[in-house]
């Protein structure tokens, strides 16, 4: 079974509802739903579309590239793996792939750790909106791994914000 920050993480071989997101990060690539009927690309994957309410869905490869369009500084943490860490930011990553579709305010969004390239939180000051940033796979065992973001070097997208400390 594999393990992250010593909790175990339960993923049985017969699960076809998230495991094939685990196991495609552990071939290096970034998948999400796409719905038979009307095309939208959504995550979390769930058993219909959110827009059309088909239950007809396939996996689709994305860029793994994306916006940071809102974070969270996590100053306790409930899980104790994640004690160290601690404070540590959590972002809400808008990928390339169907920005500001269907509206503004809904796209294509995925929650995740902000880490350095070896895995380690990102530094608090270093996480404002508008950052862009790309996805890494952080290896659980020989078949799955866990998709991670980090930010690029790539020039900011609009206006960075952040809460004025
Ligand atoms: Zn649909």
């Amino acid at each position: 079974m594999p393990e992250y920050k010593g909790m175990n993480l339960i993923m049985p071989a017969g699960d076809r509802e998230l495991r094939p997101y685990f196991e495609a990060a552990a071939a290096g690539r970034l998948v999400v739903r796409r719905c038979s009927a009307c095309g939208m690309l959504r995550f979390p994957p769930g058993p219909a579309c959110p827009w059309c309410s088909s239950l007809g869905s396939e996996w689709a490869e994305v860029s793994g590239r994306g916006t940071i369009y809102s974070f969270e500084i996590v100053a306790q943490a409930i899980q104790p793996g994640f004690a160290e860490w601690a404070p540590y930011p959590v972002v809400l990553v808008e990928l390339d792939e169907q920005r500001g579709v269907p509206t503004a305010d809904e796209a294509l969004r995925l929650i995740t750790n902000l880490v350095t390239p070896d895995f380690l939180p990102e530094a608090e000051e270093k996480v404002e909106i508008g950052w862009r940033v790309r996805v890494l796979f952080q290896p659980l065992d020989a078949e799955l791994a866990l998709p991670q973001f980090t930010l690029t070097d790539e020039p900011p997208d609009g206006n960075v914000w952040r809460l004025p400390s």
